[in-house]
């Protein structure tokens, strides 16, 4: 028996792993999948990332992997209007870095695997769990497949689950819920953009959104997010949706002119859905595992970070006290919601004005004319700034 079995090994779960084995902790890691592997995302890290990035050891190597440094973000509303912000201190708020990163999740991912190799960390790869094992109101391991299609049984005195948004661990436990906001993504490369400047770039159409980030040089990230409905007719050719789609989008087709499509149309979802917290012990969730709402803001990657921190410091507390009940372990779900909360709250309302035409514009309007309010809000999102400092302005 290991003292912690982490399900996943993308950003949350390596996190997580590094973290505790920092610790002393017996860390053993199943993912399915073998790194380098694909991941559906518009690959923005946000500035406070780099914090948890740097406390791995990963964020030089990052750097180095030629992750492309974004200083701000170009918003264009619907009627045309375009705001542009760079991350700079707000207040007593100072981002990690001033620029957030762009760069392939192949990548990213892949860097992160690689410093999991060097921690003593017992890290498996091409190992799918199938099920979990729960005893007398807590989970004590899983069930996985290995690469040989043979079934063995891991047991832990913790099981992380950070198997991201299709968690078997959430699943199997009766955690996951649908969410009614049903929203698609559709996401390629372009090639041959022209004018791609050091910032991403977000067009709001309702009821769709653009996002563009530049995640190497000559290749850039785009994200078409839209009514799931809207999309599901076209399931089997996202290619014709996603072109017809693009031509409806003024301010979009006008910029992406002359640009090619590089890679195959990857799309997902419905993209929001909701997790319980666990009502057993002997486990945590992190990540995409513990529920995702909408890329909008692109926190994914950090929330995954942050998430980890927060669950390494409850698994080491527990497992020292020998005590990993549901109500040892609460301790984690309070704190990350709490952290959370005004973010979500924020994106909640950031969703009304991506439904919104007027409201979209009125909301692009007021920001151009408050240039602090607008560093404010960038800092938000770019997660160095708490969400209440928008409040006092
Ligand atoms: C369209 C879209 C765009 C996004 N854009 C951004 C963005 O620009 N910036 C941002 O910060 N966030 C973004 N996000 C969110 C971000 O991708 C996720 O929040 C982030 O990847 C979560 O990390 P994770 O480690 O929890 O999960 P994942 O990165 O999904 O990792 C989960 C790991 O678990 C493994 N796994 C899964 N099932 C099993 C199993 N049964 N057994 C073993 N292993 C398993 C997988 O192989 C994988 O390696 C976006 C999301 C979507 C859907």
């Amino acid at each position: 028996m290991t003292d912690v079995l982490v399900v996943g090994a993308g950003p949350a779960g390596a996190a997580t792993a590094i973290l505790l084995a920092e610790r002393g902790l017996e860390v053993l890691v199943l993912d399915r999948a073998a790194f380098p592997r694909p991941k559906i995302c518009g690959e923005y890290v946000s500035p406070e990332a780099a914090r948890v990035l740097d406390r791995l050891g990963v964020l030089k190597a990052l750097d180095a992997a030629g992750a492309v440094p974004l200083a701000g973000m170009r918003i264009t509303a619907p009627d045309g209007r375009t705001i542009e912000a760079r991350y700079r201190p707000v207040g007593p708020w100072r981002p990690y870095r001033d620029h957030a990163l762009a760069l392939p999740r192949e990548t990213f991912d892949a860097t992160l695997a690689d410093r999991l190799r060097l921690a003593p960390v017992d890290f498996r790869e091409r190992v799918r769990v199938t099920d979990v094992v729960v005893e007398d109101g807590r989970v004590t391991g899983v069930d996985a497949v290995g690469a040989d299609g043979t079934t063995r049984r891991f047991t832990a005195r913790l099981v992380v689950a950070a198997d991201g948004r299709a968690s078997v661990v959430a699943q199997k436990l009766g955690l996951r819920r649908a969410h009614r906001l049903q929203r698609m993504a559709l996401v390629t490369y372009l090639g041959g953009l022209r004018d791609v400047a050091d910032v991403g770039e977000i067009f709001v159409d309702p009821p769709d959104y653009v996002i563009l980030n530049p995640v190497t040089p000559g290749r850039v990230n785009m994200s078409l997010v839209v009514p799931l409905a809207d999309a599901a007719r076209f399931s089997d050719r996202p290619e014709t949706f996603f072109t017809a789609r693009v031509k409806q989008l003024r301010h979009v087709a006008r910029r992406v002119a002359g640009a090619d499509i590089t890679a195959r149309i990857r799309a997902l979802g419905p993209l929001a859905y909701r997790v319980a917290p666990p009502n057993v012990g002997g486990v945590l969730l992190v990540g995409d595992a513990a529920g995702f709402y909408d890329p909008f803001t692109g926190e994914g990657v950090f929330t995954a970070l942050r998430s980890a921190e927060l669950a390494a410091d409850t698994a080491a507390t527990a497992l020292r006290a020998g005590d990993c009940s549901v109500t040892a372990l609460a301790a984690y779900e309070r704190t990350r919601r709490a952290i959370f909360a005004g973010k979500a709250r924020l994106t909640h309302a950031l969703q009304l004005a991506i439904r919104h035409r007027r409201l979209a514009n009125f909301t692009a309007r007021v920001l151009a004319g408050r240039p602090a309010m607008l560093d404010t809000l960038l800092g938000v999102i770019g997660d160095f700034v708490p969400p209440r400092a928008l409040l006092s302005r």
